[in-house]
């Protein structure tokens, strides 16, 4: 079990940089930079039936993700959901093949861990001295606690009105907490600065090249999990893309390496009325997006304003025909109670936004309920208890 990672690339010029220094953004084009695996040499030498019988974690597909030395990896079991088949919203809609991807069970009770144990993992191989975080909330609880578990110091910047349970998770795993006014992205350029100045890793969202690594996996194993076979549709709650970005990608490479054939599924983006920058770019036709001023939502997965990967976002829908659509705050605290009472699964609001989306996608007809569908609960209601109100609704 060993990467075949080979080198970095910038996703707009295409330059390539060795993968064995530490580098966040593209110096030339200062854009996102990806992982590069020598796919010929890993489709020659590797079977995919050899996942099959590895333990139950994201590492199972360590060939794909960015860490030479198995010493390295920072691991708390993230990764080995389920990929839950539904029967009685499927029945409601009428459709055969409906799947909860249920990332609520993480490390951490959301998806961000798989991304933070990559990029934490890769960090620890190039001998960084610490972790600078800015975060809307999930991505700072991960990141505590796999600096913790790495022995690493780890600065995390949020904005002030961050969740609760976001702040006391951080805290609990000992990172330094800094509140920001403003939002994410005034965190981020705080996050930057500490950075800089102390010589740590800034994990920003794809503003170093692994986290997405990590999420990718998300896709490598819903396949498997799918005996290899790609679904129709993919439902995904979008803030920063990294899951999109991250899936497309790893499908694209599961694609060369032969290991599954047809074509992409429809990456459709859900982000939330108050905040939906992805999608008035898509709306609009355009290549990238622009700031979304005064952005509100209680989904604070999604509340990210201005993706710095955007236009890799509109690139992996608009190659696969998907599309990209606004629910409300409301529409998706009542699909928290929807999901939670007819499937057992109490999905954090991000992740019930998926199923408006669905159920608003089926009544435009732009998706039929013979396609196979999979949204993805990306955390866990647990964390937003406070959504809640403690009343039974029938
Ligand atoms: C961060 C987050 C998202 C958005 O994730 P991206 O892949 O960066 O777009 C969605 N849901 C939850 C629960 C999150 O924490
Ligand atoms: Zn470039």
């Amino acid at each position: 079990m060993t990467s075949y990672i080979s080198h970095l690339e910038c996703t707009v010029c295409g330059k390539n940089y060795p993968h064995e220094q530490l580098i966040g953004i593209s110096p030339c084009c200062e854009k996102v930079l990806f992982a590069r695996y020598d796919l010929a040499k890993l489709g020659r030498e590797v079977d995919r039936d050899v996942f099959v019988s590895r333990p139950d974690t994201m590492w199972r597909y360590a060939e794909l993700l960015p860490v030479n030395d198995p010493d390295n990896i920072v691991t708390l079991g993230e990764g080995g959901t389920p990929l839950i088949k539904s029967h009685n919203l499927a029945e409601q809609l009428g459709m055969r093949n409906l799947y909860i991807k249920e990332e609520g069970l993480n490390p951490t009770g959301t998806f961000k861990a798989r991304g933070i144990s990559a990029a934490v993992s890769k960090a620890v191989e190039l001998k960084v001295d610490g972790f600078t975080m800015p975060s809307a909330g999930n991505a700072a609880g991960a990141a505590a606690a796999y600096g913790a578990r790495s022995g690493m110091e780890t600065k995390v910047f949020m904005p002030q009105d961050a969740p609760d349970s976001n702040k006391k998770e951080t805290l609990v795993a000992g990172s330094e907490l800094n509140l920001v006014q403003g939002l994410i992205n005034d965190a981020g350029r705080e996050a930057v600065a500490v950075a800089k100045e102390l010589g740590f890793f800034d994990l920003s969202t794809l503003k170093e090249p692994y986290r997405a690594e990590g999420k990718k996996s998300m896709g490598l194993e819903m396949v498997q999990q799918l005996g290899w076979k790609m679904p129709d549709a993919i439902i995904y709650p979008t803030g920063g893309g990294t899951g999109i970005i991250g899936m497309y990608k790893g499908f694209k490479e599961l694609l060369e390496l032969g290991w599954i054939e047809g074509k992409q599924p429809k990456f459709i983006s859900i982000q939330a009325d108050g905040c939906q920058p992805v999608v008035r770019a898509f709306n609009e036709g355009a290549d990238s997006s622009q700031m979304w001023e005064n952005a509100t939502t209680k989904a604070d997965g999604l509340r990210v304003p201005h993706p710095f990967a955007d236009y890799l976002i509109l690139e992996a829908i608009r190659a696969t025909g998907g599309t990209a659509i606004a629910v409300s705050d409301q529409e998706m605290i009542d699909a928290m109670y929807e999901m939670a009472t007819a499937e057992g699964i109490f999905p954090a609001p991000e992740g019930a936004a998926t199923l408006v989306g669905l159920k608003k996608l089926l009544d435009q007809k732009f998706l039929d309920p013979e396609e196979s569908v999979v949204l993805f609960n990306t955390g866990s209601g647990y964390k937003y208890l406070d959504l809640i109100s403690g009343t039974k609704r029938s």
